[in-house]
């Protein structure tokens, strides 16, 4: 039986033609996007479901943060950092340039718009994406419909939060790391660092500065390489080696030289992975921690490196070699996951675990009309080379069209 809508519930629900591409996130690649598409002429709509652009920088990341890649490998297209920001922008920085970025190419995301689903209309052939948006308490539901989808959700749309026995029994405070702002509230606390990522390690470097009692869990094993070699950044070394030597000898390498630089780190706790750093980070996606002071720390005891958790109870922690730690909080930097899966009603483009399942760099592109950025693991630089494909290819298909519906008008016009 069919249900009367009320004159609120009617205005409540509308449906929104967009004559060009929905693009899904406005964080930095959602922005990248937009701007590439201004220089096509194409007109967009970006949606996002917080209040701010950015808003993984925003509000889900600490005091502290710096880009952990020198600034030249993070700017996004047609627009450089400015000159006077240093080598690594602080999060603030970061901000003002993503800010100034949306404000040059007029991009004005809808925001506190969540995508609920979307789903490719085979009979129209067009997409239908639809939203729930709130403001006070007012909630409304959009669907837009569209010929191209952009995801640009993010490959760290949510935090990963593992289950672990008696955690729920702990009585102290927890948190996931993107809650974390500083050391301040946890000064001669004793805090369970869980996750040796660079967050984890970062995390546990400002408790240190903040006289807090930091032990960090290293459940398996990690990389960790000096962020600079003689003055000049591991990352760009990385890829200067690379132009020239085949991946495993630049691995060699980058080894052999943090061996130098920072010593033996395996005495502390820190086992290395067998297969290389950049294979890991190609195969597994798993980031290299850059150090920027961390190790200092563990060396010195500052930072108790401890092995993986057994399990949780009131105050403590048990690990897995028995050893049993009194903790006032625990801090998890157990990393964060992609939503696609829970919105993006396809499954022959992206896979289950949120990502493209075609291997960079075939990953930006599928079918109908879709399109992905930023999910290629290669932080903001692969973001930019992805927004640039996507934004050229919808330009062409763009201005091939226009042309043609100008010459028919014109045609029609002239029969008159
Ligand atoms: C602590 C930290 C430090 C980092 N440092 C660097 C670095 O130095 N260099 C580097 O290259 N990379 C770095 N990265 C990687 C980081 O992922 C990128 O910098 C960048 O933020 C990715 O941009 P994005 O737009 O793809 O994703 P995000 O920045 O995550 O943006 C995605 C946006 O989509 C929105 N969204 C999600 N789901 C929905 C939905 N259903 N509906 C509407 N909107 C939605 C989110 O609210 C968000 O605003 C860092 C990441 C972290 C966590």
């Amino acid at each position: 039986m069919f249900r009367v809508l009320d004159h609120e519930e009617f205005l409540a629900r509308r449906c929104v033609w967009v004559n060009g591409p929905v693009i899904v996130g406005a964080g930095p690649s959602g922005l990248a996007v937009g701007a590439c598409l201004k220089e096509q002429g194409v007109p967009f709509v970006v949606l996002e479901r917080a209040d701010c652009i950015a808003s993984l920088w925003q509000k889900r990341t600490y005091d502290r943060l710096k880009l952990h890649l020198p600034k030249q490998f993070c700017q996004l297209p047609n627009l450089p950092f400015p000159e006077d920001f240093p080598e690594y922008p602080t999060k603030k920085q970061f901000i003002d340039y993503l800010e100034s970025y949306a404000k040059q190419f007029e991009i004005n995301p809808r925001f506190n718009e969540c995508v609920q689903s979307a789903k490719y209309d085979e009979t129209c052939g067009l997409w239908r994406v639809k939203t729930v948006s709130s403001s006070g308490t007012s909630r409304a539901e959009v669907e837009y419909i569209c010929r191209w989808l952009v995801v640009a959700t993010g490959e760290n749309a949510e935090s990963v939060v593992p289950e672990v026995e008696g955690l729920a029994d702990f009585g102290g405070q927890v948190m996931h790391v993107c809650d974390y702002k500083s050391g301040e509230d946890f000064r001669a606390k004793r805090v369970l660092v869980v996750g040796c990522g660079n967050s984890g390690m970062e995390v546990s470097l400002d408790l240190c500065n903040y006289n807090a009692l930091p032990s960090m869990v290293v459940r398996s094993s990690v990389h960790v390489l000096p962020r600079e070699i003689l003055g000049k950044s591991a990352f760009e070394l990385a890829i200067t080696m690379m132009k020239w030597l085949p991946l495993w000898l630049v691995d060699k390498l980058l080894l052999i030289i943090a061996r130098l630089v920072l010593g033996n780190i395996e005495k502390y706790g820190l086992k290395r992975p067998s297969m290389g750093p950049l294979e890991l980070k190609n195969s597994e996606g798993k980031t290299p921690v850059l150090d920027i002071g961390a190790l200092k720390k563990i060396r010195y005891g500052e930072i108790k490196v401890v092995p993986g958790i057994k399990k949780f109870s009131r105050g403590r922690v048990e690990l897995v070699n028995g050893e049993i730690l009194e903790i006032d909080s625990i801090i998890l930097a157990t990393g964060y996951r992609s939503n696609v899966p829970s919105w993006l009603q396809e499954t022959e483009f992206f896979s289950q675990n949120g990502f493209p399942k075609a291997p960079f760099p075939n990953g930006w592109k599928g079918n109908a009309g879709l399109y992905a950025v930023g999910f290629t693991r290669r932080g903001l630089s692969g973001a930019s080379s992805d927004a640039m494909r996507i934004a050229q290819d919808i330009g062409e298909v763009w201005k091939k069209e226009t042309k043609q519906s100008i010459a028919c008008h014109r045609r029609c016009i002239s029969q008159f």
